[in-house]
């Protein structure tokens, strides 16, 4: 964020002075749906709020945070490539970010800054809740070993499967990943030439965003499986047609999610829970 940008900000804050200002930082930022979540959430109990879209670049992410903080911003929300720095500069970390080793959600409590990682409470909310599909005793392969995966594994495994098989491009990026869980549960490498069938198989790889499906072995899509994928889009993500062609029971995308990370985050700056099942339907009609 640039000074003259920081200024418009301001300018543009003090003339709503009596809305709670929050943000969504990263970069790139624009596509972000989560200024729209908010504000719908944020009508259902007569906030006004002011949400706003900051693009930050990695190494910047403390003076943006110290300039909204003198605004008196509510709460930000991170997004890539800034999670891991967001929770580098807190002084408080909830077990899911300090575990994560990454933030999503920040706010301040006597001036300190504290971070949560609400991307893992996010799946187990939209698969459980919203899709009905049940986790516990399951076994889950996940596609990916970034910082989506990282933030992710932990609540699937408090939410009580049975295995999680990490599978990633780069293997050793996987191993590394995996052993930071052990503690945690049943945690493990995907092992290579694997022909199981997986119940639940993730994608928290980004491979969408440029419009690729990641590689991954097709034996592990069955017909009783369920296809996640992390990413979202209007249309079928490239993951997802995959996963339709190798005759997945279920196709389900990242929009639930999306929607059910941002309910953590408000619920924890506002105080209160909003309803997600509107502001998804809402999301998804557009
Ligand atoms: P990272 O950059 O931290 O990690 C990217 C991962 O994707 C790495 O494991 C990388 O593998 C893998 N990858 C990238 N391109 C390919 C490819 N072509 N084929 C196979 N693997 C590939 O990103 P994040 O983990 O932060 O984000 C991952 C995705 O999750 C993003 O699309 C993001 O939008 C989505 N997301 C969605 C959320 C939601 O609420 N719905 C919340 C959070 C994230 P390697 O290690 O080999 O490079």
């Amino acid at each position: 964020m640039t000074t003259q940008a920081a200024a418009e900000l301001a300018t543009e804050f003090y003339r709503f002075q009596s809305a709670r200002l929050c943000a969504v930082l990263g970069q790139p930022v624009s596509h972000s749906r989560s200024p729209r979540i908010h504000r719908l959430f944020a009508e259902q109990f007569g906030i006004s709020l002011q949400y706003e879209r900051i693009e930050v670049s990695r190494g910047t992410l403390r003076e943006v945070l110290g300039a909204l903080r003198s605004l008196h911003c509510t709460g930000v929300n991170v997004t890539v490539p800034l999670k891991e720095e967001a929770a580098a500069l807190c002084a408080r970390l909830t077990p899911a970010a300090r575990v994560a080793g990454a933030a999503n959600t920040l706010w301040w409590e006597q001036d300190e800054l504290c971070g949560d990682n609400t991307d893992g409470v996010g799946l187990v909310a939209d698969l459980e809740q919203n899709w009905q599909i049940p986790i516990r005793g399951r076994r889950v392969v996940v596609l990916g070993a970034g910082g989506a995966a990282a933030g992710v594994i932990p609540a699937l495994l408090e939410a009580g499967l049975s295995e999680i098989a990490v599978h990633n491009r780069d293997p050793e990026r996987a191993t590394r990943l995996v052993a930071r869980f052990l503690s945690l549960g049943h945690v493990v490498a995907l092992r290579e030439g694997s022909t199981d069938v997986a119940d639940i198989v993730i994608n928290a790889t980004s491979a969408g965003l440029h419009g690729n499906a990641p590689e991954f072995p097709a034996s592990l899509v069955g017909r009783e499986t369920v296809c996640y994928d992390l990413s979202y889009a209007p249309e079928a993500t490239p993951f997802l047609r995959r996963a339709r062609e190798l005759g997945a029971r279920a196709l389900r995308d990242g929009h639930g999610m999306l929607v059910e990370q941002a309910a953590a985050a408000f619920t924890r700056w506002h105080g209160v829970a909003p309803s997600t099942k509107p502001v998804l339907a809402a999301l998804l009609a557009r």
